[in-house]
């Protein structure tokens, strides 16, 4: 029976409305088939230490969720208790300090908003709906965040109740091991981060998008041509080449070369994306939208609304690459040749890192990297794709450099998501804060 109390409310398997507060959590609409035996749902930090503690007595395993876009659905596990943190979203701004603490469900487009008032900035996720907790905790890869880093690296302090109900501060100088695990471990991290501190940064003066269509039958020529030219991209630009079945504007299978950009001026972000005005496959594209200033808030829904449909069920999987494109070209054909049906998409990302970043979990990005999303709408077979992604980032993987957390599909096909040295020090340190494992550990990883 659902009990409400000041320990949050608790459902049981078996209880009526427990079915809707599992699979209600998951943006993917996909039934993993596994389920929890109890979910509690937290409306403050002291239910979240509640919650814990009662996992602890009952020796169950906690499995938790902030804004429920796991691709992978990495909080639905079978048994042990699911502490869903969704109404943790407080959002405090200190414009003076250029800094802000916010609870773990905030969404990406919520802390835009937040900041849009101040003039300052975030490097959230693109898509308006996701969870900034799942977000910062995997890396990252926010608005701008080849320029201001991701986002992991723009947390600056962690409040987490760890295994034992204890609720503690991590930075950089205190509990230091704590704080750099949570800068990279995601859905692999072990306490539960009720609020966020994170460093802003000035809002850009222009923020805009140019965009080029080309139809499928370029994509050698014009993934060759992105794959060379990236490296000289100025890191402002998001350069990133989406195949889509229904691309913008042909409404037919093609690719679209998508560059948000963030700059001082109209002018100088012109100047950004003048690669794509003369680029030698150009005179080839179905449709171009010249470079114009859009509101983040925009290009955050819209990115959401064409590409990213709620009500469908999903499947990810990526890899991150080093070596120029051209031996890869014709399994990527083989990609788009057995494309599923709208929304479904492949994103390929201009990525070149910086030499160097902070000493944190998060350690793992390469040249350019390589997303495959499968989502089927209701009445679409999936018998017909439910390997698609899986099956062709293996057959790539002679040339992957390894995977991004936050596209992970690792109970599927496990990969390496940090670099050696930091999985070692995160089991150590996940050994010395959960020594009975009580927080579920990565999917396919017992
Ligand atoms: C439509 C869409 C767009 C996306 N766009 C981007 C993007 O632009 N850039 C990018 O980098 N990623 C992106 N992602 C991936 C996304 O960042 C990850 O799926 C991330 O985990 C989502 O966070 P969440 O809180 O919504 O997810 P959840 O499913 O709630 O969290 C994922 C996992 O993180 C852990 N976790 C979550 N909250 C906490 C917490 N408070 N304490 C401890 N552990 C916690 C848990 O293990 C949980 O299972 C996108 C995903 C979707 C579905």
């Amino acid at each position: 029976m659902q009990k409400t109390s000041t320990h949050g409310t608790t459902l049981r398997r078996g209880d009526p409305g427990f079915e809707k507060a599992v699979l209600g959590t998951s943006f993917t609409a996909r039934d993993p088939g596994r389920r929890p035996e109890i979910v509690v749902q937290a409306n403050n930090v002291d239910d979240v230490v509640s919650a814990v503690r009662q996992a602890a007595l009952a020796e169950m395993r906690i499995g938790l969720c902030s804004g429920g876009h796991s691709w992978a659905q990495n909080h639905i596990r079978e048994g042990g208790l699911m502490l869903d943190l969704s109404r943790l979203k407080s959002i405090e701004v200190n414009p003076t300090k250029m800094t802000a603490t916010i609870g773990p469900a905030v969404l990406a487009g919520e802390l835009n908003l937040a900041l849009v008032p101040h003039k300052l900035f975030f490097p959230t996720a693109h898509a308006w709906t996701v969870g900034l907790g799942g977000f910062l905790l995997q890396g990252g890869f926010g608005w701008n965040s080849r320029n201001v880093g991701v986002g992991c690296q723009n947390v600056i302090g962690i409040d987490v109740v760890l295994a034992d109900g204890t609720l503690v501060h991590a930075n950089a100088s205190e509990n230091a091991d704590l704080f750099w695990a949570a800068r990279g471990a995601g859905p692999g991290f072990f306490g539960v981060v009720v609020r966020f501190h994170l460093k802003l940064h000035q809002r850009a003066k222009f923020i805009g998008m140019k965009l080029q269509v080309f139809r499928i039958k370029y994509l050698e020529e014009v993934l060759a041509w992105a794959d060379h030219v990236g490296p000289s991209v100025s890191p402002n630009v998001e350069f990133q080449i989406v195949m889509n079945p229904k691309a913008a504007v042909i409404n037919a299978h093609g690719m679209e070369i998508v560059a948000p950009v963030m700059a001082d001026s109209w002018k100088e972000a012109r100047e950004m994306v003048a690669f794509m005005s003369n680029s030698p496959v150009r005179a080839k594209a179905s449709f171009t939208l010249p470079l114009l200033p859009m509101s983040l808030n925009f290009m955050m829904k819209a990115g959401e609304k064409t590409l990213f449909l709620s009500n469908t069920r999903w499947s990810a999987d990526n890899m991150w690459m080093d070596t120029p494109i051209d031996p890869l070209l014709p399994e990527i054909r083989n990609i788009a040749d057995t494309q599923p049906p709208h929304p479904s998409h492949v994103l390929w990302l201009n990525w070149n890192g910086p030499v160097q970043r902070p000493d944190m979990a998060f350690s793992q990005e390469h040249r350019t990297y390589l997303a495959l999303y499968c989502g089927l709408g209701k009445g679409v077979d999936e018998s017909n794709y439910a390997n698609w992604a899986t099956d062709h980032m293996k057959a790539l993987e002679p040339w992957s450099r390894g995977i991004q957390l936050a596209d992970e599909n690792l109970a599927r096909r496990p990969a390496r998501f940090v670099s050696d040295a930091n999985m070692v020090r995160l089991d150590q340190v996940r050994a010395k804060y959960d020594p009975l494992g009580r927080f579920h550990p990565w999917m396919g990883r017992v």
